[in-house]
């Protein structure tokens, strides 16, 4: 039974249930895990708070309530982010809800709902994405994975990289190419799951990252087998659904959150510093203020054109673009304000200031990266101004 059986909060009105999730935030998220201490729960602490958000009713906002979901509409969703961004939650990647349970409750079989949503939802079951391989980022169609069928089973070869989470992973879901013999490198892809990261031929050998966290991989895949039934959607039309996935993975990544909290802390900053009179100070936090606007009045725009229904590709890319540049840019203002403290590991050696500047401007790079590197970002953007682009 997958139907949710908590009271139906998408009959409030939007300050109601603000009022009512704020109210269970605050008496039920720990202080210990309130960024930007932590940015991120891992593993075990990421379970116990997928389950808190379960019992207490409020997980999965955007799943429909008979699939165990809030069934909330897009402006609700909207509200339900703005109170962890408001009570400081650290941000969960949260693959298994946003990307893999989405996308099972759209293309998968009875049997695929029924098997993974519950899991996803109670927390039990944390999930990674294997799309990235060595010589497959930005040109992901040029991938070299392949499953090949072998009587009811597809046996999978070769490699992922950049999988994020993947140490603390119970489950993957992956690209491979299933027919070699495909016309066009974008046909001949499907997407499979491996319903156990430890299973014989598998191996994750984690990657630390700029922030000195272990917390993505390179996966291997050797020999290792699944179940036919283990293709989400068609076989050979993966691409088709990771699409669409990564549409849904854009709009997530342009909330102004990281660049609002960055604002935040540099605002802290110079005060501590003593330097809130001092005129180039001034003018780097009200250069970074109009970028943050900026940014959030696009946010603004696109949700609301999400909501109605007519966001389009360059909408998603222009927001993808804006937010993560807009990070990195505040947290480059956020490392030249500090001057020598800049320069510094863990937090600055001012009086009463416990934020770690640093770690803003480091985990700020790659944030042009992941989800769509911004220059391919802004050739979609082009290309669906101008038409394909001319060749030279
Ligand atoms: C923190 C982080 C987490 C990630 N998590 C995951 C994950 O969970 N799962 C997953 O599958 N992947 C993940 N990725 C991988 C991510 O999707 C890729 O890094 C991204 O698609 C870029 O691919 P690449 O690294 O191979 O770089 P490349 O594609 O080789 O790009 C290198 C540079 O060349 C530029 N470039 C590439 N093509 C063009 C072009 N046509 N025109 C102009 N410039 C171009 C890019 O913009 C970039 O600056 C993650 C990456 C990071 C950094």
């Amino acid at each position: 039974m997958l139907e949710n059986n908590h009271k139906d909060m998408s009959v409030l009105s939007d300050d109601e249930f603000r009022m009512k999730f704020r109210n269970w935030l605050e008496t039920t998220y720990p202080d210990e895990w309130k960024n930007p201490v932590v940015f991120r729960l891992h593993g075990a602490e990421e379970t116990r708070w997928l389950r808190m958000l379960y019992d207490g009713g409020f997980r999965c906002p955007g799943w429909p309530r008979k699939y165990g979901g809030m069934g909330l509409g897009l402006r609700k969703q909207l509200i339900y982010h703005e109170e962890l961004e408001r009570i400081g939650a650290a941000r969960n990647v949260d693959t298994g809800a946003t990307l893999l349970g989405a996308t099972i409750i759209r293309h998968g079989t009875d049997a695929q709902k029924q098997k993974y949503l519950p899991e996803v939802l109670n927390g039990d079951c944390l999930w990674c994405q294997g799309f990235s391989e060595p010589n497959a980022g930005s040109d992901l169609a040029s991938l070299k994975t392949t499953a090949v069928l072998d009587g009811d089973e597809y046996v999978i070869n070769g490699t992922k990289i950049w999988t994020t989470m993947a140490p603390f992973s119970h489950k993957i879901f992956l690209l491979a190419r299933t027919d070699m013999n495909a016309p066009r490198p974008q046909q001949g892809i499907s997407m499979l799951i491996v319903d156990d990261m430890k299973q014989e031929g598998m191996i994750v050998r984690s990657i630390t990252n700029l922030n000195g966290e272990a917390e993505f991989a390179q996966v291997f895949f050797d020999d290792v087998r699944i179940p036919a039934t283990n293709v989400i959607y068609k076989v050979n039309k993966g691409w088709d659904v990771a699409k669409a996935m990564l549409g849904d993975e854009r709009i997530f990544i342009g909330s102004p959150s990281l660049a609002n909290q960055t604002f935040t802390v540099l605002e802290e900053l110079i005060s501590q510093m003593g330097k809130e009179t001092d005129e180039l100070f001034k003018a780097e936090v009200a250069k970074a203020f109009c970028d943050l606007n900026d940014l959030r009045a696009l946010f603004a725009q696109v949700c609301d054109a999400a909501i109605r229904g007519v966001a389009d590709g360059k909408t998603y890319s222009t927001i993808k673009v804006q937010a993560s540049e807009t990070f990195k840019r505040i947290s480059d203002t956020l490392i030249n304000v500090a001057q020598e403290y800049g320069a510094s590991v863990g937090h600055p050696d001012l009086d009463g200031f416990e934020k770690d500047i640093l770690a803003f401007f480091l985990i700020a790079r790659p944030s042009t990266i992941y989800g769509g590197a911004s220059e391919v970002q802004k050739t979609i953007i082009a290309r669906d101004i101008f038409g394909p682009l001319a060749k030279r």
